[in-house]
């Protein structure tokens, strides 16, 4: 597994996806640049969240509120007091850790470990095979398996608000340094996450600021511009992207985890007492818009907290299964009115909804759904990437990306750089480009340029070839099944179209 993830790292550079920030300069650690390709995967994801859930529904519109805001919004959600994350050092080491994390990640090892001994009994047993029996009868299996949904089910009783419980159970499992195996740990301290900076020129009179750590708050502390210029009637929602940014001390996993990411979240203001209603339809809701992409059913799972932040009376997130197992990838919290009241506390304004149909004034509760967007891109691309072996025993590194996310839908290939073929394509380009992201390629061999494109994820490519001077005919070639048909340049729209459309 941890092959699986050196080639997504590599490929996504190699294939021009994503490169470390400011490389020339040995990169910064936990800040990724997307580029040309992963650029455009990133904006269909976006767009793909944002025509779910802006155009598909009357009652949520969108908004893009600054990332700089007002200091005291920072006070009112708590993020001053509360966005810690518990550290641990190793004395040895000298190596940080996010403690809850080590622990975490321990557990998964466990997972994995279970994993390897069924894929391996799988193997020898073939057909005879019983998972279920054998899950429940081999000794070290049942170890592996039990003490991780132990150590999950403390973990979700969340054990960083007594720091030394975690610290306990660090000791207890003897979770060693994942770099250098020692196990001489210093307490468990709390650190903020939230990166600082100023406002204003002169150091008197500057303002401090927070970079802002999520963008939920831009929309509650807009909740009643919007409810009022929009004429908007509960149950309503408000959707936004946009950057958010945490000093995160354990920075590693990739895109998974960085200091300047990208979060979809979508703040939905319901009755009070109707939350839990709201709350099972998102979480359902948001379940199938993962499921739509066809990664595969197998690889989400909920994880529902028992133990609950303090602005939250339900909360769950949808776990992806990355290659370093599963992991999450969503929230779906019912944060009730915690925040729409500290924000009437702290500003002295009312942010209250006059219901017509109750005849009275309330602070509405909200349920929330928040993905990160870079952690998208990341269970996309590398369920995505496939080594395959073909009939002749070749092998092909193809990224099976759904089609309505691929960056580029459709490379256009003259056969040869000459006899006119050129021309042709570029033609062919030009009626295109209104419509899809097209590529144009006349270097090497034609299967060369087909195994590049399938590296790239596009999902078709057409060649041009001197019977296309003859009938206005050229093939199309399907990434998937490296299919090709014979049809008519003309009907190229339509087909391209019926696979790729959101
Ligand atoms: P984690 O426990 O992994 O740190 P979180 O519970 O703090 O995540 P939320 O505050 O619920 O995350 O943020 C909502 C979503 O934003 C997460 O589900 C995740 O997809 C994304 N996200 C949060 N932190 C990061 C980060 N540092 N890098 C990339 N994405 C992130």
């Amino acid at each position: 597994q941890e092959d699986i993830f050196k080639n997504v790292v590599s490929h996504a550079k190699e294939y021009g996806f994503i490169f470390p920030s400011s490389e020339v300069y040995d990169g910064l650690s936990a800040v990724y640049d997307y580029a040309q390709n992963g650029v455009e995967l990133k904006k269909n994801i976006r767009e793909y969240w944002w025509k779910s859930m802006v155009q598909m529904n009357e009652n949520i519109v969108g908004l893009d509120a600054a990332i700089l805001m007002h200091p005291t919004t920072w006070k009112a959600s708590g993020h001053v007091d509360a966005f810690n994350d518990p550290l641990i050092d190793n004395k040895d080491s000298k190596k940080r850790y996010r403690a809850d994390v080590l622990v975490e990640d321990y557990a998964e090892k466990l997972n994995q470990k279970a994993q390897k001994e069924i894929e391996k009994a799988r193997a020898r047993f073939g057909d005879a095979f019983n998972e279920q029996e054998f899950v429940t009868t081999n000794a070290r299996v049942i170890e592996y398996l039990s003490k991780y949904k132990e150590i999950l089910s403390r973990l979700a009783k969340g054990m960083s608000d007594d720091l030394q419980d975690v610290k306990a159970l660090i000791e207890e499992l003897e979770i060693a340094d994942p770099e250098t195996g020692s196990k001489n740990w210093t307490d468990v301290k709390q650190f903020n996450l939230m990166f600082g900076t100023k406002l204003g020129a002169s150091a008197d009179s500057a303002m401090d600021l927070y970079l802002r750590p999520e963008t939920a708050q831009g929309i509650f502390v807009n909740f009643l511009n919007v409810q009022k210029s929009g004429r908007m009637k509960i149950p309503f929602g408000i959707a936004q992207t946009g950057k958010a940014f945490r000093n995160e001390i354990v920075a590693r996993q990739f895109i998974f985890r960085m200091r300047e990411f990208e979060q979809m979240e979508m703040q939905f203001f319901v009755r009070p007492g109707e939350e839990m209603k709201w709350y099972h339809h998102w979480k359902e809701t948001r379940l199938n818009w993962h499921l739509s992409l066809g990664l595969g059913k197998e690889n989400y799972r909920f994880h529902d907290h028992e133990k609950l932040a303090h602005y939250a009376n339900a909360a769950a997130d949808i776990e992806f299964n990355f290659p370093f197992g599963f992991k999450e990838l969503e929230g779906i919290h019912s944060r009730t009115d915690f925040d729409l009241k500290a924000h009437e506390e702290y500003s002295g304004r009312k942010l209250q909804y006059f219901d017509p149909e109750l005849n009275e004034n309330y602070v509405p509760y909200v349920v929330e759904t928040s993905v990160g967007l870079d952690r998208m891109f990341l269970a996309v691309f590398a369920t995505s990437l496939k080594e395959e072996v073909l009939e002749d025993g070749s092998t092909r590194t193809v990224l099976k990306l759904p089609s309505v996310l691929a960056p580029t839908k459709v490379a256009i290939l003259p056969l040869v750089k000459k006899d006119g073929l050129p021309d042709i394509a570029k033609k062919i380009i030009d009626d295109l480009k209104w419509d899809f992201t097209v590529a144009y390629d006349e270097k090497d061999a034609v299967g060369r340029r087909y195994r590049r494109q399938d590296a790239l994820g596009t999902p078709f490519c057409v060649t041009v070839d001197h019977q296309t001077i003859e009938d206005q005919t050229v093939t199309i070639r399907h990434r998937d099944t490296m299919k090709q048909d014979r049809v008519k340049i003309s009907e190229l729209k339509d087909i391209i179209e019926n696979e790729v459309s959101m």
